[in-house]
């Protein structure tokens, strides 16, 4: 049976006993064994820290992105192979499988990219210059350099492809080695990208580590250049943010953890209007794709009381029609959740919303798969609950059920009340709203959308080209304030901030001028940098 294995100090390690199961939660079946210790990670950091990184600060934007190209061109070769496996260990349809595959390779794709368009530079050259003293040739300028640490990525279960490469792709281009660490459980598919990463692309010593299993010390030999990137629930984001290395080296950490995302139906929007359409769509798909297992989905449905009725009926029409079973097996539209830890999680947190909303449709209890062994595999229904109530309903604004599960609440169809509802969830990645009119809109954008890191706005024009809002795009930030853990990934360039130190550099403005090179002053792309502030 596999085994997966550390890929540390260039070379690839079994790590030590005791072992852990990678199961297929339609089966039960164990797929694979991950050691969990044993495994030498202060010298893997410290390689990385001293062979990879100058490596890769020495090469340019355009050379790091040919690097991300050869990724996504080597892991898109093994694209089917990829998807099976996310079937497998994941409990993916095939299409969720496709989101989290794709989604890493097309990611890849766009930073190579963005590279290849940022040209020779090998910094960001940050605004113009500032004059310092009364004659014009002293002056301060900002410049974004590279750490000169080690980049540590610790995933979530959820998305073991995407995850683990949209964080790779903007590290890698902003000059920082990476050291990536997958979710134990769903590491199957991971490991196999890193496998394939390691053997087909000319990858610099040093730039690239994997950790299989358990994280054991690895973040007690975190120093003060390194940045720790961690997606996963809000309870580990806090304990990983205060821990002792992490305060003492002022570690730079980003967390994305747990969100409450909103879709709001504004009061302008019809029954059978295109906006009506996309709204019933978009949250039947969030409640459903990868199993409610997104960081994006929806959890809570904000309706005008007088449409309670109206959405209750199109979404339990639409939530009937899921087919849940194992993925492998044709006519299934809904897998099992990942593991058995999670499907006890989500029974239980609907539990915990059912004491304050009415379970309209499915439930707690754990369900038959179709095409799976009797008795066997982590299957739920899509569960739809009502509050009558959306500010008594406290647990649905506080608690997180990472599963096929929303509940609908009612509000008296201001923008004013929508947003303090929105704002109730203390911090979201990202919410929709469905309405036209631009007032209301304007209203509820200036409430709500400091509670997200993302508003997407579906108005009649847009119905039918909208991207569904759980899609991550790289081009736009992903993450949130407060509850979704503070942090910010993506977003083209910004993403590399995270990466980067700002310095100010003081000094001759014509001496800086030929050390950032020939266009540093004006902005735009210049012979040594590239100016930042978004693309
Ligand atoms: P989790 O239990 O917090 O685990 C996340 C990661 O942290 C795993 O790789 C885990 O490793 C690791 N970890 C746990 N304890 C650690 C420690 N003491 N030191 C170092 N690493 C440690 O979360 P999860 O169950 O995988 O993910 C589900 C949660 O992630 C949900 O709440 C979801 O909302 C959130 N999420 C957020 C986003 C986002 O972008 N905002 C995206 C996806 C998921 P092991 O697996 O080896 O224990």
């Amino acid at each position: 049976m596999t085994r997966l294995q550390s890929y540390l100090l260039d070379a690839w390690h079994p790590g030590s006993e005791p072992l852990r199961p990678l199961v297929d939660p339609s089966t039960e079946d164990t797929l694979a064994w991950t050691a969990a210790g044993g495994l030498a990670l202060g010298p893997a950091l410290d390689h990385a820290r001293t062979v990879g990184g100058p490596a890769l600060r020495a090469m340019s934007f355009a050379e790091r992105g040919a690097l991300l190209k050869e990724m996504s061109r080597a892991l898109h070769g093994a694209r089917e192979e990829l998807l099976d496996l996310s079937m497998a260990n994941n409990g993916a349809t095939r299409g969720d499988a496709k989101f989290d595959v794709d989604g890493a390779t097309g990611t890849l794709a766009w930073y190579a990219n963005l590279g290849r368009t940022l040209g020779d530079g090998r910094w960001q050259v940050d605004g113009e210059a500032e004059r310092l003293s009364s004659g014009a040739r002293f002056v301060g300028q900002h410049v974004r350099l590279p750490r000169p640490g080690v980049a540590v990525h610790v995933n979530a279960f959820n998305f073991p492809a995407w995850g683990t490469f949209e964080k790779v792709a903007v590290s890698i281009l902003a000059g920082m080695p990476v050291l990536s660490k997958p979710a134990t459980a769903t590491a199957l598919v991971a490991w196999r990208m890193a496998q394939i990463i390691v053997e087909k692309v000319a990858l610099p010593p040093g730039v690239f580590s994997f950790l299989a299993g358990p994280a054991g010390d690895l973040l007690d030999h975190l120093g003060p250049q390194d940045v720790l990137a961690f997606t996963g629930s809000a309870g580990t984001g806090q304990s990983l943010r205060g821990g002792d290395r992490v305060l003492a080296g002022s570690v730079r950490v980003n967390v994305e953890a747990d969100s409450l995302n909103a879709a709001v139906l504004g009061p302008d929007v019809g029954l059978g209007d295109d906006a009506w359409a996309t709204f019933v769509r978009n949250v039947v798909t969030d409640m459903t794709q990868k199993t409610g297992q997104k960081c994006t989905a929806v959890r809570r449905v904000l309706v005008p009381r007088d449409r309670v009725q109206d959405v209750v009926d199109a979404l339990g029409q639409e939530l009937s029609r899921v087919v849940v079973g194992d993925p492998r097996v044709d006519g299934v539209t809904m897998g099992p959740v990942a593991t058995e830890a999670q499907l006890r999680d989500v029974q239980a947190g609907i539990h915990r919303l059912s004491a304050q909303a009415r379970v309209v449709l499915g439930g707690a209890d754990r369900v038959a798969g179709q095409g799976a062994p009797a008795g066997k595999g982590y299957f739920v229904a899509p569960t739809l609950l009502v509050a009558d109530d959306a500010f008594a309903a406290t647990e649905v604004h506080r608690h997180e059920v990472f599963g096929p599960c929303a509940t609908v609440l009612p509000y008296d169809g201001t923008a004013a009340q929508a947003a303090r509802v929105v704002g109730l969830g203390q911090g979201s990645l990202v919410s929709t709203v469905y309405a036209d009119d631009r007032d209301w809109l304007g209203d509820f954008l200036l409430g709500a959308g400091p509670w997200n890191g993302r508003v997407q706005v579906v108005s009649a024009k847009v119905a039918d080209q909208a991207t569904p809002p759980g899609m991550v795009l790289p081009s736009c930030v992903h993450g949130g304030p407060g509850r979704a853990g503070g942090g910010e990934e993506l977003g083209g360039l910004r993403g590399m901030d995270f990466y980067t130190n700002r310095v100010a550099v003081q000094g001759d403005r014509g001496l800086l001028n030929r050390v950032f090179g020939g266009g540093v002053f004006g902005g735009g792309v210049s012979g040594g940098g590239v100016s930042g502030g978004g693309d």
